[in-house]
Parts: C-alpha cells; structure tokens; sequence
C-alpha cells in the first residue's frame, strides 16, 4: 500500500500523522510526503529568538531565506528518516498564498498521478474562510485529487488515480459517540503508543521553530493523549475519513472487543511520556 501525505508545512506531516505513518512504514507500507511550501516565514522562530538576544548569534541573526529553507530541508530529511517516510517531495513554494492557485492544483495532482497512493492524508480544511495555508493547501489537495480522478489518456497522457481514502487530520473534536455536535468529530484513531518515541525523536529534530524538545513532549502528552482518551489507548492519532466505507458485515474493532470499561481510563493513563522519553 501506499500513503501520500499532503501538508502546507514540513513538521506538519509528523505532528499530524508521524506516528501512524511510522506504523505503516514498519508494516512495509510505502510513505510519500508532498510538501506544499518551505515553511520559511511562518516556522522561523529560532531566528525571531535570537533576534530578542542582547548579543545575537550573527550566523543565526543574518540568515537569508535560502539558508532558513535550507536548514528546514536538513530537519525534514532528519525526521523523515527516523518515521521511514521513503520520499519527500518539496514543491518550495513561498508560505504567504492566501488562496487556492490553480498552478499548484495542477503541481499536486501530477504528483498524485505520478505516486499513485491508495490513501492521501491531510489536514482537515475546517473552514474556508479564516486564513489558514493548512486549509488552503487541503483546498489544493483535494481539487488536485479530482483533477487526478478526472485524467484520461487522450487528453493528459495519463491515466485516471483512483484514491481508495483520504484521511483529514487537526479536527481537535474529540467526541465519544456519533451524536454529539450533529456529528462533527474525529470517526478514526490509530493507536500510536508503541511508536511515541518515534514521533517524539523525530519532532526533535526541528529545531528551528521550537518543536523539539519540551514542545514534543506537551504536544504529544495533550494532544495525543487527548485523542488517546478518546480512542482507549495511551496515545493516539485522530482522523475524518473523507469517503464512505463498505464492508461485508458491520465492523467491530479488536480494540473494541479487547477494551475493558472499568479499567479502561487506568489503562489509557499508564505511560509517563517525559520519564519514558525525557528531553535529549
Ligand atoms: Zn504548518
């Protein structure tokens, strides 16, 4: 099988969905993760700091907007391969669109057409409003995913992509049931525990904008651990399936099966994530 990820940002892939695609990765599932812009202006935090210092750093202090990507490709690469993402493409695109471009629509489906991914995860676009390039890039994402299910060889070349199933992540709905809020909610949770030093060892490696370290390890024990409560586990991944499923009978998770009411918020409370995995 293989997953595409689509996010605006490099660190969006791994604090969204790094641990679920490490789980993949070692199920020998291939990764591909399609980067919409470098993150130069908007992730730049260490160099904003170093700024605020009474004797700034001049190698930091100086750095151009080449040096600030370069040094954003170096932590991808880093944290790609701690997670087993197989490919990274980076579209480098300046991280100030304000709106859906219909040449990056046709840039992200030809990535889609030339990968061919059965599962496209991205961010849950939440509102098309309210400025967001997390919303704008899933905008692009998925009109480039039905420029790509639309492709006919007489007229592109190429063959139509069927993708089987997209996965939206950042939904920070955390109902139990169905009901509540008209529905609104995360339907999906992949349990992440085994893999959380994973996720954390590679959200380390971004250091240019303050997700190592102490932000990891809050990010992953909140939200995480949220969705963790959510899903009966100690840390999980929440997801929106975009499309209907089928099945040949009505499903029930092992999980389900497996859970213990009782016990069930013991059990989800039992890793302590800073003593387990404490800052490098
Ligand atoms: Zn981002």
């Amino acid at each position: 099988m293989k997953i595409m990820t689509i996010y605006a940002h490099p660190a969006d892939t791994i604090t969204n969905c790094g641990g679920t695609l490490a789980l993949h990765a070692e199920r020998g599932d291939e990764v591909v993760a399609l980067i919409v812009s470098h993150g130069g202006r908007i992730h730049a935090n260490k160099y904003a700091e170093e700024w605020r210092k009474d004797d700034p750093d001049d190698t930091v202090a100086t750095a151009d907007l080449d040096d600030i990507v370069a040094n954003k490709k170096d932590e991808l690469e880093r944290a790609a391969g701690i997670i087993g993402i197989s490919k990274i493409i980076t579209l480098d695109h300046e991280d100030t669109y304000a709106t859906v471009q219909e040449d990056m629509v046709e840039q992200i489906a030809e990535q889609i057409a030339a990968e061919q991914p059965e599962i496209v995860i991205a961010d849950h676009p939440r509102n098309p409003a309210y400025f967001d390039p997390h919303a704008v890039a899933t905008g692009m994402a998925l009109a480039a995913l039905a420029r790509a299910g639309t492709y006919l060889r007489n007229l592109d070349g190429r063959d139509e992509v069927p993708v089987r199933q997209v996965f939206l992540t950042g939904l920070p709905v955390y109902n139990l049931d169905a009901l509540s809020l008209n529905g609104l909610r995360n339907d999906c949770y992949v349990d992440i525990t085994d893999v959380v030093g994973t996720k954390l060892a590679a959200m380390d490696q971004f250091v240019s904008q303050g997700y190592h370290g102490v932000f990891a390890r809050k990010l992953v024990e909140s939200y995480n651990g949220e969705a963790g409560r959510a899903a009966g586990v100690n840390f999980a991944e929440a997801f929106v399936r975009l499309y209907n499923e089928t099945h040949q009978h009505l499903p029930v998770t092992d999980a389900a099966l497996a859970t213990d009411p009782l016990t069930r918020h013991i059990a989800y409370s039992s890793v302590n994530l800073r003593g387990t995995y404490p800052v490098p």
